[in-house]
């Protein structure tokens, strides 16, 4: 049986999400593994882990938006002895929730394509061109993607991989950011952006679309296999997310991304026919 290692923050406010986490993994994520869940929380108690041993709580102090999520991969790596007894590790965000069956065969990387890592597409923008991602454009930061590279835009939100290849992916991310802040600088989308710098440069990853990660107050015409819970359900967001700390740009940086963007716009208006990632 494999052994399976699910990571998941909830500090201050997320705690209200993870019930509906649990209970769900609980009735449909990966019922042929061995799952163990390492919650890093400052709550001193969490529904259902005196009914589960497989239930792992670990005191993770409350940041301001958005330091637990960017240092992430600091947060991660303190449990790093633990981690290395699993098979495949996964994070998922806290606002996830499972309504089907979600099985080994659909999430885990392929050993016959090599694959060691997996990601989603973000599904906001996989009917985008590439140089429309809001990819981070700031050249200081050590999450930047030039114009045109990059295949497709990933979700921060649910990744996972081999454990050897997770750890190294967590290692690797966990320096860079740590380089940012050294200099003062904030990836635009924090982690996410420097997910997507990894993704851009170790291809090779099993991609799932959008299914994978779709928010259950749009629902569009496609199915969908993991939910994306609406915040603002359980805590004002705008609130605590108000104001977050951004990288200063120079005038002439600022102007660059402004053109640039123009330029995608016109060059997406003129060529419709230039190939575009879709969500299959
Ligand atoms: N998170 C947390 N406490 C915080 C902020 C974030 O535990 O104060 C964790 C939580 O797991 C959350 C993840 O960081 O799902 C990413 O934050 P969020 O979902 O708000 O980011 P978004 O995906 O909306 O950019």
């Amino acid at each position: 049986m494999k052994k399976i290692a699910i990571l998941y923050m909830c500090t201050g406010q997320y705690l209200k999400l993870w019930p509906g986490f649990f209970e769900s993994a609980e009735k449909y994520l990966l019922k042929q593994s061995e799952v163990h869940y390492f919650v890093f929380t400052d709550a001193d108690h969490l529904d259902g882990e005196e009914n589960n041993p497989c239930v792992h709580r670990i005191f993770q102090k409350p940041e301001p938006w958005p330091y637990t999520t960017l240092k992430r991969f600091d947060i991660f790596l303190r449990i790093e002895d633990e981690l290395k007894a699993f098979d495949y590790i996964y994070f998922f965000n806290a606002n996830c929730e499972f309504r089907v069956p979600i099985t080994e065969e659909m999430i885990l990387p392929r050993r016959e394509k090599h694959e060691k890592m997996v990601f989603v597409l973000h599904p906001c923008f996989f009917t985008w061109y590439n140089f429309q991602f809001p990819y981070d454009r700031n050249p200081h930061s050590k999450a930047f993607i030039p114009m045109g590279l990059g295949r497709e835009y990933v979700c921060g939100g649910i990744n996972g991989g081999e454990s050897k290849a997770y750890l190294k992916f967590c290692h690797t991310l966990q320096k860079r950011i740590q380089k940012d802040c050294d200099h003062g600088v904030m990836a635009l989308w924090h982690d996410e952006s420097h997910i997507n710098w990894y993704a851009m440069a170790h291809p090779g990853y099993r991609l799932l679309d959008s299914s994978y990660a779709y928010f259950e107050s749009f629902p569009l015409d496609i199915p969908i296999y993991i939910f994306i819970r609406a915040k603002s359900h359980y805590f004002d967001v705008d609130t605590f997310k108000k104001d977050p700390p951004k990288s200063q740009l120079t005038p002439r940086e600022e102007k660059f991304n402004e053109m640039s963007a123009k330029l995608a716009h016109k060059i997406q208006r003129r060529m419709p026919w230039l190939p575009r990632r879709l969500n299959k």
